[in-house]
This record gives C-alpha cells, structure tokens and sequence, in this order.
C-alpha cells in the first residue's frame, strides 16, 4: 500500500492545495499522470495524481481512490512539468493548470449500481467522452481454414475473406472497397467464417477535397531558411526560429517542408493558427500535402470530437495537429516540431483565468521536449523580434515575394486635404477614382473599415493631434458628453480642451460615424457588386471560408468588412486595397495600439496584387505624416520597429519590462477600489521594507476602459518589472493569492 497526492479537478480558483489518498491494493500500477476518481468533500470528483507520496504517517485516516480513469496516465513527464510551470507562471492552481491539458471539463460521469431487488450497491465512474463506435467484421479461425482449403466457391465471399485476412477488424465501408455487401458478410457470419466486434471511430468534423498538392521549388531565400530549420529538427537541439517573410513570399511552403521532415524523422507536429476560419486555405495546403496524418482542432469541435482528435495525436494515429491556441496542450507521442503561424496575432491569448499566452506554452513545452519551434509572421511581435535581434531566437528572412509579384507600396490620402477641398465623402478621390477602374477592368478589390477605436477619442480635424495623457504617451478616453478624458494607464484625467493644444483650432472632433455612410457611397459606385464580411455575417461554422470562396470566384468584386478581411488569404483577382480611417486604431488608449495598426496595415496591403498584375494600395488618413502610417505604407517593417523599441524602452514597456494586470473585481465600486487599493498599499509596503526592488512600478488603482461589466466593477492595477517573479512570489505567498474577486493577468496583452 502507498499514497499519492492528488490535484482536485474543480472548477474554482482558490483550491491550491493537493490532497493524499490511500492507493488500494489493486491500483497498485497507479503512478504520477493518471486521472482518477476521489471522495472529495461531500462528493466524488475526477482529480490528477501528481506524485507518490512516502511521507505520510497515519495512512488510517486518509480516504481511498475510488477509481481510475483511462487505460493509462494521461499526463507523461512533459505535460505535467509544462503544467508546474503554467501555474507558477500564471498564477493559478495547479488543478486549474492541468484541467487545460484535458479534452473535457469535467470528465467523470456517475451512475448507481444496484441489485436485482433494486438495492443501492455502488457507483460506477465512467468518462463522460463518449467514444464513437461502428459494426466491424474479423475473420475467424474457421474462416481462414475455409479460404485456404478451398471450402467456399462463391466469388464475392472469398474476396471479402482474402479482404479479411490478416488484418483485424474492418468496417462495412471498408469492405466496400473489396465490393463485400452487407448480405456477403452476413453469409459468412451465418457460416461462422467472420465475427462481428464494435470498432472506434474517430470523428473529424473538417474535412476539405483538395487535390494533392506538389512541392514548389523553393526560392533562394526558402531554400536558406529552410535549410537552418533542417538541421534543428535533425539535431533535436529544441532551437527558436522566428520565420520574419514578408506577405506572399511562400512562408507556407516552408512550413510544409519543416512538417515533411519532421514525419520523415518519425516526430509529430502541432500547427497553431489564430482562426481555422480564416486560415481555410493554410488548412487546404497541409490536407493536400499530407491527407489522413491531419488532425484539425478549431474551437467548435464538440467535447467528444476533441476527444478523438487528442486520441489520434496521443496514440500516433495522426502526426500533425492543426489547432486553435487550445491545441498547445494536445498529448503527443512524440513531438518534434511546432509552428505557430501569424505568431504576433491577439487570440493566442487566452483573456479569461488562466490567462495563458500560447507562445509561450509553445515555448516551454518545445524546451521540454527538444522540438523545434518556428514562429512565422510578416509583422512579427515585438517580444518575438527583440528576442531574434538580442540572438535568443534565430532569425530568418524572406524580403521577397515567392511568385516573384512585386510588394505593393502604399499611398496615404491625406484626408485633411479632401475635407479642405469640400470632399466631403468618406472615400478620397484616389480610392474612388482607383475603386471604378478597378471594377470596370474585371479585378476586385479590398475595403479595410479600420473601425476599431471609434468614438472613444478625441480628435482635431486641422492638424490630426489626438490629446494624449502627458506621462504615458497614450490617447486620452472620452466616455460620454459632458465627463473629462482619462488615461487608462495613470489614471490622470483632463478637461476636453475647447481647442488644439497644438495649433488652437476650434474644429475638436469625436470619432464616431463612418461604416454605413462607406458602405452606401461605395455601393453607388458603377458596376460595384458589394460583399460584406463582418460578425454579422459570420455567425455560422464555416462562414469565413464561404465568404472568401464566393468572393475568389468572382460573383462579387468588392469585399468590405473589418479586420478580418485583411488576415492572411491569398486572393488572385484582388488588385486594390483600400483602408478607410488607417490611422484610427493609433488613438485607442493601449501602448500596442501602433504595434497592432503597423500590423493590420500591412496584412491588409499585403492581399493586394499576388499575381501577375500589381496591386495598388490606399490609406486614407487623417494624420498622413504619421510615422507608423508611413512604415506601413512602405511595407517598412524595421524602421517601424526600430522606432517603436526606442520608444518602449523609454517608458518601460515590453519587451523592456514584464506587465502584471490585477483587477478588483465587485458588484460595489467602493469595494473593489479598496481592494485593488490594498493591493498597491502591499506592494508599496514590500518596497519601503526593501523585499521589492524599487525599479518595480506600481500604477494604479484606476478603472477599467470599460469599468462595469455584468453588473461587477473593474478596477485595476498595472505593475511594470524588469523580473516579474519576486512579484508573483510576493502575491503568491499572501492572502490575495486566494482571493475570490481578484484577478491576475499575466503578460496582459491589454492593460485597459
Ligand atoms: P505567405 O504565407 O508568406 O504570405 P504564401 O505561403 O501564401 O505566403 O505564398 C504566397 C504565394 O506564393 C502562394 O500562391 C504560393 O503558392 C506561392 N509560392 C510559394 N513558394 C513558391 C515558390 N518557391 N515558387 C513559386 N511560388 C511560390
Ligand atoms: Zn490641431
Ligand atoms: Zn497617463
């Protein structure tokens, strides 16, 4: 008899602790990464045994594991340790951590045994994952005596015998292929030459016809980067890449080969995208290149679906898994390779507890495993190009386009001068004149409504100066009529000036009107036959990919919508690009809003002209001189970079410094303002008592940019740090760790 300690599976953040539990005789092949049935509290819960435990003195008192889960622990070394990590790191139990590395939620499912006279016996503890099961055929002992001796003369019963042998169970449409129809087999059942078992299936829910697709030959700057790539998988050494290729310049293609090699070397890989949606076609290449060794993993699979998919990738059944970020925590036989494609992309932030960022669970698990990890991206993150120039990363360039098209340069409208030249309409003249040739030559075009930040600052339409807050370099939020701006950094507030503080215009203007009025000026246009893409219209599973289809094969020629017409697709018709209001997404109150604008521009100009004929390319803006608009236009992603790390050193911003989020969270303002409050006062104290550096910044409380959400008060606190462990450890070690109502963001990829 031994004990092992157990992490309760239950879905509350304040539970730390692990339990120990007597291990019964007949579970004495337990072991640390199995999932097992616990007594816990009144009930029975599905909990993960983390370790033996020898230790314990007086075993009579401990309660019993009740049952196993699985045929095997599910955890192997490297998940477990992966999860250690994630909740250290992001600060939530270790229960919590492990519950992400497992398909179902809560996976247990209880029913009562009970006697023939109805007694109550016991209950038995099943998994919820209900596996999908089919009729299938074995041929038997009799049978195969039969097929070799000769006993059977009937032309389809021998060929689903000879089908038969050798092999284990086959399904109906299996042997449908050997033309073996239901009323052949059921012969051979009668004669006792076949039996009848249930077989697994496993579910796929996506599945493309694409014809195989042929390797391209590679470009010289494919080849080089693909040949140091090469020598990592071969080598097992569990090297960084970060694959920096600007748009349509075969960043694909290399992954393609990446994946072919690690299979030669018998190792699996994991795929992250940020949508499948909206990456259709990236899925398209990978099931033409290698067929059934795909597992796809997008974030509407059901419960049991994702069941299977992780069942394939533990047992080796398929060797590349394509996923959502979720797809991080995936069981692998073996893993060698992991690429995440548009690594700079928002949604591989998990934005509710755990709060967890898959790069970096990408990260830590290719380190425990020695995989390779290629990070790709025309723009990549910040974080991710520090780390390649500071030579953490190795750093891979592809500057030209594969097809050898040439990288469309951008011009900006400077909206300012329209409005001076009584252009009062939301297209410039560039983009309307460029919008009809475009249309009458046959070709189709791209229109960005760059939406984000709308009508939350405040702007003068003279000389295009936002107000920002003078200590944090961030455009100041305006609520409603009537309240100051704020900074959602500091929390300063100012008065809405009567006029510029730059040049003393009284032409003040709040954002706030634009996407109707576009749509309707652009659909007046002669010949315009408008398709729409927005959450509306892509409420439905594979409505993304429809869209996009439609529009490839030309029903309609101009494709309107909002971020997401301007991710990653490869649209051959599509010779015009036009962003409405680029520059608005540069005033939201967030220190990435560059970063992410930089970005967004480029992706969308990127969709222009990937053919043959060249694309053009319009920005409209306000603040035409802008910097960030000007590297965006020019597709000039180092100068932008440059500038941009200058300027997040200076005010202490990744990747310069860690960002920690803790938000207060209460029905009563005054409640969670305090709370939030007691945290500063705590962390302020450790400073005065010299246990934290006095380089840690402390800011806050102030409000969330939306300070109320379902009736709780959001009030927040930002700690900047150059390390931000002594932090974690700090709040760990006291009782805010297990505070119901306050919450950690870890790396928070928004701080208002
Ligand atoms: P990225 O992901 O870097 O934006 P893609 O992988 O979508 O670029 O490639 C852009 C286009 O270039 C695709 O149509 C692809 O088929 C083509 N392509 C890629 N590599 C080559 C190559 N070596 N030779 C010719 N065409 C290529
Ligand atoms: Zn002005
Ligand atoms: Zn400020």
């Amino acid at each position: 008899m031994f004990c092992v300690d157990v992490a309760i599976n239950l879905p509350v953040k304040n539970l730390f602790r692990q339990f120990t539990y007597v291990v019964p005789d007949n579970m004495a092949f337990l072991d640390t990464g199995w999932r097992v049935v616990v007594p816990f509290s009144a009930q029975k819960t599905e909990g993960f045994v983390v370790g033996r435990n020898d230790v314990v003195k007086n075993a009579g008192n401990l309660k019993s594991i009740e049952a196993v889960l699985g045929d095997g622990p599910w955890f192997d070394w490297e998940m477990l340790e992966a999860a250690r990590w994630l909740s250290s790191y992001y600060m939530c139990s270790l229960a919590e951590a492990m519950r992400l590395f497992v398909p179902g939620k809560s996976s247990i499912k209880r029913t009562a045994v009970k006697d023939e006279k109805g007694n109550f016996l016991y209950y038995r503890y099943k998994e919820r994952l209900k596996e999908k099961t089919v009729t299938a055929y074995r041929i038997t002992e009799k049978g195969r005596a039969e097929l070799k001796e000769g006993g059977i003369h009937l032309k389809a019963q021998i060929a689903a015998l000879a089908a038969l042998d050798g092999k284990g169970f086959l399904t109906l449409k299996e042997l449908s292929k050997y033309k073996a129809s239901p009323s052949v087999l059921r012969r051979l059942l009668e004669r006792g030459c076949v039996e009848a078992g249930r077989r697994r299936i496993l579910r796929n829910s996506y599945t493309a016809e694409t014809e195989r697709g042929e390797e391209l030959l590679l470009t010289d700057e494919q080849l080089a980067a693909f040949n140091t790539v090469k020598d990592s998988i071969n080598k097992n050494d569990g090297k960084t890449f970060l694959l920096q290729g600007v748009t349509g310049s075969g960043k694909t293609e290399i992954y393609l080969r990446a994946a072919d090699l690690a299979l030669k070397e018998e190792k699996q890989v994991l795929m992250l995208v940020p949508e499948i949606a909206l990456t259709a076609q990236l899925v398209e290449c990978f099931q033409a290149r290698f067929g059934d060794l795909i597992a796809v993993a997008h974030s509407k699979l059901s419960q049991n679906e994702r069941g299977d998919v992780w069942h394939r990738m533990r047992t080796g059944g398929a060797k590349i898994l394509i996923g959502v970020r979720s797809a991080v925590f995936a069981p692998f036989e073996k893993l060698g390779l992991v690429i995440i494609d548009e690594e700079h992309e928002g949604s591989y932030k998990q934005e509710e507890r755990p709060n967890y960022h898959a790069r970096d669970v990408a990260l830590k698990r290719c380190a425990l495993a020695k995989a390779t990890l290629i990070l790709g991206s025309a723009t990549p993150s910040l974080e991710s190009y520090h780390e390649a120039k500071s030579g953490r990363y190795v750093h891979l360039r592809l500057t030209k386009r594969a097809n050898g098209s040439r990288l469309p340069v951008a011009e900006i409208a400077d909206m300012r001068r329209e409005l001076a030249d009584q252009n009062f309409s939301v297209l410039s003249r560039r983009l309307k004149e460029e919008l009809v040739k475009t249309c009458a030559a046959g070709d189709e075009a791209i229109i960005l409504l760059n939406r984000r930040g709308f009508s939350t600052f405040v702007m003068c339409r003279d000389c295009g100066t936002s107000i920002t807050c003078p200590h944090c370099a961030v455009a100041l939020v305006y609520h409603s009529a009537g309240e100051a701006m704020r900074c959602h950094y500091c929390g300063n507030t100012a008065k809405i000036p009567e006029t510029c503080p730059k040049c003393g215009s009284r032409r003040i203007k709040f954002f706030g009107t634009g996407t109707q009025k576009a749509e309707a000026e652009i659909m007046a246009l002669p010949e315009v036959r408008v398709l729409r893409m927005d959450q509306d219209s892509t409420a439905q599973k594979f409505a993304h990919a429809d869209i996009l289809k439609s529009f490839a094969a030309g029903e309609r020629n101009v494709l309107i919508g909002t971020q997401m017409v301007a991710k990653g697709h490869d649209i051959p018709g599509v010779t015009l690009v036009g962003v409405l209001s680029a520059d608005s997404s540069l005033n939201l109150p967030d220190f990435r809003a560059a970063e992410r604008t930089f970005s967004l521009l480029t992706q969308a100009a990127g969709r222009a002209g990937r053919r043959d004929k060249d694309g053009c390319v319009i920005f409209q803006a306000y603040d035409a001189k802008n910097p960030v608009i000007l590297a965006a236009a020019a597709q000039d992603y180092d100068s932008f970079a440059e500038g941009e790390l200058k300027y997040r050193k200076e005010l202490f911003y990744p990747p310069f410094s860690r960002m920690l989020k803790l938000t207060g969270l209460d029905k009563d303002r005054d409640e969670a303002q305090a709370l939030a409050k007691r945290v500063v006062l705590f962390l302020e104290t450790l400073q005065l008592e010299k246990r934290l550096s006095e380089s840690v910044m402390v800011l806050g409380p102030f409000p969330g940019l939306v300070e109320k959400v379902m009736d709780l008060y959001r009030i927040n606190v930002i700690v900047k740090a150059e390390d931000m462990q002594p932090v974690k450890d700090a709040l760990l070690k006291s009782d805010f760790k297990e505070q119901k109502n306050l919450f950690f963001d870890v790396d928070p990829v928004s701080v208002i």
